[in-house]
């Protein structure tokens, strides 16, 4: 089993949220979850630019909050936002009511900077109950992924972070890397090689499509 890729079962389990996008081209849909932040999320805009690609950013709301003008440069790339609540919370252990107000005052955080909002909700730590699923997805597409690359972990090695993503990915994979302080030596070791090893393939990196 690839610890990188999502197991096959847990997309059956849960078949309500996104974990994939089903295509035949070679595209993959990269998020960066945990910022806007001042260094990491510039890096992160900085790589991209240079392959063209487009990416989808799950912020912190309390992150918007304090970096507003890092905010702004994620929205005037291009790039696709997605709400990851207020104060980074995890589902688990917190009720309904406060999970739900959380993601709301998320959202207030972004309606600040953008017009036109969509819909994108991923839970911190990919925690969160079968009851909040049921109301979140009233409102939101929640965003799981296909390709978790460990980024944000201390104790690997930064090739074995590059070397388990480039493998764990297939077309449509929705891969998470973390543009967060946390994460920071790796990504900007990971990050601009993964990019080179896919566009070098002929594949291209796009926003999570609006359906
Ligand atoms: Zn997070």
């Amino acid at each position: 089993m690839n610890l990188f890729r999502t197991p096959f079962f847990l997309p059956r389990i849960y078949p309500s949220l996104q974990w994939r996008i089903p295509t035949k081209e070679n595209e993959l849909f990269l998020t960066f979850d945990d910022g806007p932040v001042p260094g990491p999320t510039e890096f992160v805009l900085d790589e991209l630019r240079k392959v063209d690609a487009k990416a989808t950013f799950f912020c912190i709301g309390d992150n918007i909050r304090k970096h507003p003008s890092v905010f702004e440069k994620v929205i005037n790339d291009g790039h696709a936002v997605g709400n990851h609540t207020f104060h980074h919370l995890k589902g688990w252990g917190t009720s309904l009511e406060k999970y739900v107000e959380n993601i709301e005052l998320c959202k207030l955080q972004i309606a600040n900077h953008k017009t036109h909002i969509n819909n994108f909700f991923r839970p911190p730590y990919g925690r969160i109950t079968f009851q909040q699923i049921k109301t979140v997805r009233e409102k939101y597409k929640i965003v799981m992924w296909d390709v978790l690359t460990h980024d944000y972990l201390k104790n690997i090695s930064r090739k074995d972070v590059l070397r388990g993503s480039i493998r764990a990915t297939r077309p449509g994979s929705i891969i998470v890397f973390h543009d967060s302080l946390k994460a920071e030596r790796n990504l900007t070791y990971v990050l601009p090689k993964f990019l080179e090893h896919f566009s070098s393939l002929g594949f291209t990196f796009k926003s999570l499509p609006n359906v």
